[in-house]
């Protein structure tokens, strides 16, 4: 709730905070238990931001962060460890995240050893049935990371993550390096986990295809804040803010027999150091009218479960 991430930005010999770098400005949702929230956007519109400040690895400026009841935004470092087995993250490119000295062996079991959860004996067995779960052989164990393909590779990375049991997993561009055959099976793998372990995702992506196939709501954000949230159908078969609109009608959508115009939106995305006043995407709006430069509309619902930011609404 009201989740903010300013950066200083420094300069000079004193090295003076002249200004701040506004990557999350007042972002508020939900993630309901075994629910896929999908979060998109173009790069630098805060969604990492915004799921590395959900994961504690980054704390917020503002905001709350409220899990199982309690505000865990500014718990202090020691009270993390139980929140790091609850709450567990999947990276676009598992060759960097994974440790390649290390066997798979050592990788997956490396999280329960850390929190003592498995006696050594059990090790063994514990990995193997998380290598069968994503779809691996037990022998895969005594390999390294670098022997596997990129899919491969993000199986070993769930089952990392799956080793702890946890409540929440982000996962941020997670299939965005995979071939398009192999980002599917990868998609299927974390549904079916889904149900099996009841998890709950918050799956971060460019890619509206991807966010659209795996989640149950999606998020849109534009310059660090959310400008629509909606259920995966409403938003996609009616997208309400000016924004959404723009990004799908730039995206392919084979099932529709309608074809729609393609609009394209004039000038860049103005720099998270100095975001517009009043609706931050008003300079590019092809709806704006002479509101939008003073006013910031703020998220609401205009329809069940359908909210945006957006003063003509
Ligand atoms: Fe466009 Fe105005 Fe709506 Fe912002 S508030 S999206 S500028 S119409
Ligand atoms: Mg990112």
């Amino acid at each position: 709730t009201g989740l903010k991430k300013y950066f200083p930005i420094k300069a000079g010999f004193l090295r003076k905070t002249v200004g701040h770098v506004k990557a999350v400005d007042g972002v508020s949702f939900t993630i309901n238990a075994g629910e896929t929230l999908g979060i998109v956007g173009e790069s630098g519109c805060g969604k990492s931001t915004t799921g590395r400040m959900i994961m504690r690895v980054l704390d917020p400026t503002e905001g709350q962060i409220r899990f199982e009841g309690r505000d865990i935004a500014r718990i202090p470092a020691s009270s993390l460890r139980k929140l790091r087995r609850d709450f567990q993250m999947i990276f676009q490119d598992p060759h960097s995240s994974l440790n390649g000295k290390m066997t798979v062996r050592e990788l997956i079991a490396e999280p329960f050893v850390i929190h003592g959860l498995v006696s050594k004996t059990d090790i063994d067995r514990e990995v193997c049935r998380l290598l069968e779960t994503v779809g691996l052989r037990e022998a895969d164990r005594f390999r390294h990371p670098h022997e596997f393909s990129g899919g491969q590779r993000q199986r070993i990375s769930i089952a990392r993550a799956l080793a702890l049991n946890p409540k929440l997993i982000v996962a941020d561009e997670a299939v965005s390096a995979l071939d398009v055959s192999i980002q599917s099976q990868i998609l299927n793998l974390m549904v079916e986990l889904k149900h099996q372990y009841h998890l709950s995702y918050m799956f971060i992506s460019h890619n509206l295809a991807v966010v659209k196939h795996i989640s149950d709501r999606v998020g849109v954000m534009y310059l660090g804040t959310m400008v629509e949230l909606a259920s995966t159908q409403s938003l996609f078969r009616k997208p309400l803010h000016p924004y959404t609109e723009a990004l799908l009608s730039a995206a392919p959508q084979p099932k529709r027999n309608v074809i729609q115009e393609r609009i394209v939106l004039e000038g860049d995305v103005p720099s998270p150091a100095k975001p517009p006043s009043g609706c931050p995407f008003h300079t590019r709006c092809p709806k704006a009218f002479d509101r939008c430069a003073i006013e910031r509309p703020a998220l609401k619902e205009v329809a069940e479960g359908h909210q945006v930011a957006c003063l003509l609404y």
